[in-house]
Formats: structure tokens, C-alpha cells, sequence
């Protein structure tokens, strides 16, 4: 089983100033743990968290481009994350996927580019709430998965994110997130054969210090996406002693 991932989604928050800031305090009351710790912030920061986050603390971008360089404006490349020593960048989020049009061919085309300059794509998947209450998630989300991970190699995680979940307050309990990771565990198993069984699968949606232990001691779960509570480096510290 691979170690906990604790990976911080800042979302739209903080100037490069207050990442600068955070990371000084991350490294003064940070102690090491068990979980790998990862810091997805806005493109802008990274050289900022790249000179101030504590050692062995990786970082990455919220997004990529599918394009390799050229006229996108307002797009940022994977090579440029690269460049800045990025390690991750998440694809398919569901602000990304609702708010942006993103495609689960177009998050499979970002995927793949992250992977061709060595990122770790986060491939964001899960279920609204309508869905939920058809009782099709799982259904649902696996076929999202499956068109957010074509032609997409194994160096990858799974975010399983449902939507209802997210930034709402609302968290799925440790069982809801254990259904579907088993479900994504067996995909994962179809796609990419023995090598799903070492693959992180990631829960997100309202995870925090106390709820964090629980969800992640489930078998198929390695470790959460947290948007909200990565904010503070008081939860970061309460979530990483917590895995
Ligand atoms: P949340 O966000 O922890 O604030 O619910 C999770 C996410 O969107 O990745």
C-alpha cells in the first residue's frame, strides 16, 4: 500500500506574500509524518513555496494545459510547472470541469501532457448530488474515470471527490468514500493491471483535522485532497499528525 497523500488545494486564495508567509510557518511548527504533504497553489506561488516550504514537501499547479506551448493566453504549460520543480497538478477538477467546460477528454489530454513532462496528473472525479440521490454514483463516477484517464499512464493519483461534498461542510462519511475508492480501485485494476494496487486514491470534500484519520484508514483510500482546511497551517499541522 502506498503512503498517505495529504494534498492542499488552495484554490483562488492567498497573495504570493501570504504563501510566502505560510510556508515560513509551516517549517516552524511542522513535524514530519507518516503522509507525503503537497501544496497545489495558484502558478504565480510556486516560486514562492519553492523557497520557503520545509523539505520534502512537494507542490503543483491546479491546473495545466493540454497544449504544449504556443498561443493560449492565460494558459500555464506543463513544462513551466515543471520548471518551477513542480511535482503534481490537478486535473478535472469539478470548479474546472463546471465553471471552465472542462471535457473528461480534455482532462485525459491534460493528464497525458502532465505525464510527458513528469507531473503526477491528480485526476479529479466524483458525483453531483442529484446523481447521488439516483443512486448512480458509482456508475457515474467510474465512467467520468474512465474518460478522464484514456491513454493516460499509471503515474498518476485519483482524487474522488463528490461534489455535494465539497466546500459545503457536508463530508461522505468513511463508508461512502471507501465504496467508491474500491469502485476506482477496480477500474484501475481493468486499465492499468497489478500496478492499481500500489495507485493512490485520494477522498476530497470537506476534510478536516477531525474527520481526516477515519476516512483514510479505509483500505482503498491513500490519503485526501483538501480544499478549505489547507488554508490554515494550524489543520495542516492537525491533519498531517492525524495520518
Ligand atoms: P473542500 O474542497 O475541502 O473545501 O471541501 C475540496 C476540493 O475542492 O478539493
Amino acid at each position: 500500500m502506498p503512503n498517505n497523500l495529504l494534498a492542499l488545494n488552495w484554490k483562488m486564495n492567498k497573495t504570493p506574500s501570504e504563501a510566502q508567509a505560510w510556508a515560513a510557518e509551516l517549517s516552524s511548527a511542522l513535524s514530519p509524518g507518516e503522509a507525503e504533504l503537497a501544496v497545489m497553489a495558484p502558478a504565480i506561488m510556486l516560486p514562492a513555496l519553492a523557497a520557503g516550504l520545509p523539505a520534502g514537501v512537494a507542490y503543483g499547479g491546479q491546473d495545466v494545459s493540454q497544449h504544449e506551448s504556443g498561443a493560449y493566453t492565460g494558459e500555464i504549460s506543463a513544462a513551466m510547472l515543471r520548471d518551477v520543480g513542480a511535482k503534481y497538478a490537478i486535473v478535472g477538477h469539478s470548479e474546472r470541469r463546471e465553471y471552465h467546460g472542462e471535457t473528461d477528454a480534455v482532462v485525459a489530454a491534460k493528464a497525458r501532457q502532465a505525464q510527458a513532462h513528469g507531473l503526477t496528473p491528480i485526476v479529479c472525479v466524483g458525483e453531483g448530488l442529484e446523481v447521488r440521490e439516483r443512486g448512480e454514483h458509482v456508475q457515474y463516477t467510474l465512467a467520468q474515470l474512465r474518460g478522464s484517464l484514456e491513454g493516460v499512464g499509471t503515474d498518476v493519483v485519483i482524487a474522488y471527490e463528490p461534489v455535494w461534498a465539497i466546500g459545503t461542510g457536508k463530508t461522505a462519511t468513511a463508508e461512502d468514500a471507501e465504496e467508491l475508492a474500491e469502485a476506482i480501485r477496480g477500474a484501475l485494476t481493468e486499465q492499468y493491471g497489478e500496478a492499481a494496487g500500489t495507485l493512490r486514491i485520494l477522498y476530497g470534500g470537506s476534510v478536516k483535522p477531525d474527520n481526516i484519520a477515519s476516512i483514510c484508514a479505509k483500505p482503498n483510500v491513500n490519503g485526501a485532497l483538501v480544499g478549505g482546511a489547507s488554508l490554515k497551517v494550524a489543520d495542516v499541522v492537525g491533519m498531517n499528525d492525524a495520518l
